[in-house]
């Protein structure tokens, strides 16, 4: 039974006969996803059928075809088991805002279902939906382990007051996820051709960011991507994290950005696994700690992409050193095209345009440069999110908004001693990274 506290009520509605739609939109999955469980609990406690709807936007905040073509692999699995259970799923295409809630009436169902995401743009379309229909609309957050806004009624100032309320909550959530309950199998099979090669086809974004190769779409390859780490990354995880030239990162974030894997789910076979403790309690800091703060973070700041969406003393300080004068300055197609002085911030770069990734500790080294490399912080925010967004495959996320805000803006940090440019924002440097890793080690790395 889904927790009463991961479904949030956006419209009441007037009681209507017509089936349980899950209008999915951040969980890309079939399995341990709280929103389908939540749908399917209302069908079969209310005797309806239950139906699955994705609306494919044509262009999302910057993503290109790396992105669309991994999603949409991603929602080919979801369709076919979901055939595979007698459940039936179709995709539309244009802005949900307009076509969900004709959709809702064109099959005239009665409860509409959908998950959790912070970001603007999704909340103005569940805003359009809900001033467009009178049936009762549900979100169940099945992204997070600790329900989103039930855990906590306001922007979170540091990791460490978050850090508090995950601990006394944590084990009241993070129980074991049931299974869908397959529909009567004469349905099984039952499906709406998807043309899926012509919407691909049809898609009006930038095929100049290629898919990537180095990960499969999809809740299988994902959960086959979440049993390898445990087997041969976790151990050590913390010993590794924070050098980039030893690849010790899980690599799971382009599936649970897409949702194809849950956290939960993640979290419950990271407690299980026979692995050092401390490797452990790392990983679920940053798996449920970092990842969690950073929705609280859009939730509450609908700046969380401006400058304005940082803390009162960061902007103070960033006023302050303004007219600094910076040793360089660099354009975004210089940024783009890796064509900076930095060899090691160069390689960061090409790392994120050819394979679509970059190492955790170097995405903080990336975007503190880019806040010294141009005229102002304001400047600095606009770049990062346009190369983060546009060619990581695990762009457009909290985590990257998040991030982003930490190392420009200091969100979720402290004042630091002041200098150049900077003010109090937290420094980082080429010295400093020779210091912690083999820098040569890491630039050879990206190369090949
Ligand atoms: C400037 C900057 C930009 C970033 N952009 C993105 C982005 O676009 N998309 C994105 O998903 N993450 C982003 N992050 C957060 C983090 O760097 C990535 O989530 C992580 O590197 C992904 O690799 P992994 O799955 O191998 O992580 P692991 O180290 O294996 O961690 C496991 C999971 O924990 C979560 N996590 C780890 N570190 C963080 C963090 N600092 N903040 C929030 N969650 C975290 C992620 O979900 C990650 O998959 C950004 C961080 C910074 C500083």
């Amino acid at each position: 039974m889904t927790d009463p506290d991961r479904v949030y009520r956006l419209l009441e509605g007037t009681p209507a006969p017509g089936c349980v739609l899950y209008w999915m939109q951040r969980d890309q999955r079939v399995s341990d996803n709280w929103a389908l469980l939540f749908a399917q609990e209302k069908a079969l406690e209310t005797g309806r059928s239950l139906r699955v709807v994705f609306c494919l936007t044509p262009g999302f905040i910057g993503a290109a075809m790396r992105q669309y073509d991994f999603m949409l692999k991603g929602l080919q699995q979801v369709e076919s088991t979901l055939s595979r259970m007698g459940i039936l799923f179709e995709l539309i295409t244009g802005n949900p805002g307009e076509m969900i809630p004709d959709y809702i009436k064109s099959i005239h169902a009665g409860i509409l279902v959908s998950d959790f995401n912070p970001l603007r743009i999704c909340m103005q379309w569940k805003k359009m939906v809900m001033d467009a229909i009178n049936i009762s609309f549900f979100e169940v957050d099945a992204h997070n382990i600790l329900p989103c806004r039930a855990i906590s009624g306001k922007s979170e100032y540091a990791a460490f007051t978050f850090r508090k309320k995950v601990e006394k909550e944590l084990s009241r959530y993070l129980t074991e996820i049931p299974p869908v309950i397959p529909r009567s199998p004469s349905l099984a099979g039952m499906t709406i051709p998807i043309d899926w090669k012509g919407i691909q086809d049809d898609l009006q974004v930038d095929r100049d960011i290629a898919p990537v190769d180095w990960i499969l779409p999809g809740e299988e390859a994902a959960e086959a991507g979440l049993a390898a780490f445990i087997e041969n990354g976790l151990d050590g995880y913390a010993a590794n994290l924070n050098d980039p030239g030893k690849r010790g990162q899980s690599g799971l974030s382009p599936w649970l950005h897409f949702g194809q894997l849950s956290a939960q789910r993640v979290a419950l076979e990271v407690q299980r696994a026979d692995a050092d403790p401390a490797s452990k309690a790392v990983f679920l800091e940053e798996l449920i700690v970092r990842r969690e703060l950073a929705d609280n973070f859009c939730l509450y700041n609908p700046a969380y992409d401006l400058p304005g969406g940082f803390q009162p003393w960061a902007l103070k300080t960033l006023e302050k050193h303004r007219d600094d004068p910076r040793e360089y300055c660099y354009s975004v197609e210089q940024f783009r095209d890796a064509a900076t002085h930095d060899d090691l911030w160069n390689a960061a770069q090409h790392d994120l345009v050819l394979h679509g990734r970059m190492h955790g500790f170097m995405r903080m080294y990336w975007a503190k440069k880019i806040l010294e490399w141009t005229p102002s912080a304001e400047e600095a925010m606009a770049v990062a999110l346009y190369l983060n967004d546009r060619y990581q495959l695990d762009g457009r996320d909290p985590s990257g908004y998040a991030g982003i805000a930490w190392s420009i803006g200091g969100t979720h940090d402290r004042p630091w001693g002041e200098r150049d440019v900077f003010g109090m924002i937290r420094y980082m440097n080429y010295k400093g990274c020779q210091r912690k890793f083999d820098v040569q080690q890491y630039i050879s790395t990206i190369k090949n």
